[in-house]
């Protein structure tokens, strides 16, 4: 007989799942009701109107897609590219890269700008290329990039795409809820998001939004979304404003509830609120870790306060180090990814993960386990860092 499976209770520090808050899971636990009910409807309703309020935006289709980010980077790409189209794809990370596999995946062409891993997006690269191509339909890319921790400038590209009569898809799945991110005022057309970064809900949501602009540009497709599942004008029958809620699939009934409450805790809090969180958090640190003598990856300006890429001292066996933070401490943080793999970690300040009790296990045992490895860093130096840029 196999047992019920209870997970180990861990501190999660990474690049996502965040900590889920105990708010969150009991809300997960509520009865499961009919996806046709009228109180789920009701709770539906209250789901997109907060998810307007969390993008920022007054966009009537703001909806959840029923599976994790990687499925809203595929609605938003499925439902707005056709086959023979040409995309502007920026990639300075992991997740520009499967914005490629997209566009090629549809018959599309992908014309790649790309930068150093740990730097933001390059706007003149950009104009560059939609001067080189000005047969291109949209522009795409990450806004704040995991893989790395840089956070490009959203509005800047918005415009630039604009100017040239471009719309703009935009990953900002680490962004929602963690750092400023203004959908309507920045111009952004389809946006993807996801669930278990910045809002602290469990994996399996990708909330999206998507502007008139960009509803228009998928009614004019001369070719059927080549997805079922993904088709937008097919899910709006069930998420629409007036929709008849007509069956499209079964909805995760348990899994919106959760993201109900993490919404409800985001508004509660105030949106502004929790993007100072985050920066404070990120602050407090980064004067743990530069005590220790860890250096950021990316340059200050660019740094997203829920991402932290730090280099490893000279000499350590990083995977060991990790491994050692999960086994005694139930700690977890994230390892490089791609042209950062072995050379980086990843410490994730997201959503509920982000607060001061967090950072002090993180640094103290951190600091514990490579002084005890014999790594070369200052000891004894960096609680006080952070305790004062806590109180700063
Ligand atoms: C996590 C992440 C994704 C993918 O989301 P999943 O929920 O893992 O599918 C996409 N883009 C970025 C920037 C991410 O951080």
């Amino acid at each position: 007989m196999t047992d019920s499976f209870n997970p180990a209770i861990r501190t999660l520090m990474g690049p996502g799942p965040s900590d889920v808050h105990p708010r969150i899971l009991s809300a997960l636990a509520r009865p499961t009701i009919g996806h046709l009910d009228p109180e789920f409807v009701r709770m539906m309703d209250e789901v997109k109107s907060m998810l307007q309020y969390a993008f920022q935006t007054k966009n009537e289709l703001t909806i959840p897609v029923s599976a994790p980010g990687s499925a809203g980077m595929e609605c938003c790409f499925v439902n707005m590219v056709e086959a023979g189209d040409k995309v502007i794809v920026c990639q300075n990370g992991v997740f520009g890269g499967r914005m490629k596999e997209n566009v090629e995946r549809l018959g599309a062409t992908a014309i790649m700008v790309e930068d150093e891993w740990g730097k933001a997006v390059d706007i003149a690269k950009v104009e560059q290329a939609l001067k080189d191509n000005p047969d291109a339909k949209i522009v795409a890319f990450v806004h704040a990039e995991t893989s790395t921790g840089v956070c490009s400038d959203a509005k800047a590209l918005c415009a630039l795409a604009h100017k040239h009569d471009c719309l703009t898809i935009v990953d900002a799945v680490t962004s929602l809820g963690g750092s400023e991110l203004k959908v309507d005022e920045w111009g952004i057309d389809a946006i993807y998001s996801g669930t278990q970064k910045c809002l602290s809900c469990v994996p399996g949501l990708s909330p999206v939004s998507f502007n008139d602009k960009a509803i228009e540009m998928i009614k004019n497709r001369k070719t059927k979304v080549t997805s079922w599942f993904l088709d937008l004008t097919l899910v709006m029958g069930y998420w629409g404003a007036n929709a008849k809620r007509a069956y499209h699939h079964t909805a995760p009934v348990n899994a919106l509830y959760g993201l109900h409450e993490s919404l409800v805790m985001l508004e509660r809090e105030g949106l502004e609120n929790s993007w100072a969180r985050h920066a404070h958090n990120h602050l407090a640190l980064r004067a743990g870790f530069e005590a220790m003598g860890l250096e950021f990856v990316v340059a200050e300006a660019d740094r997203l306060p829920q991402l932290n890429a730090v280099t490893i001292p000279e000499g350590v066996d990083e995977a060991a180090v990790r491994s050692r933070l999960l086994n005694e401490y139930n700690l977890e943080i994230g390892a490089g990814l791609g042209a950062l793999a072995g050379k980086v970690w990843r410490v994730g300040l997201m959503g509920h993960s982000s607060r001061a009790e967090n950072i002090l296990l993180c640094l103290s045992a951190l600091e514990a386990v490579l002084s005890d490895m014999g790594a070369n860093i200052n000891v004894g130096v960096t609680i006080p860092a952070a305790q004062k840029a806590f109180n700063a």
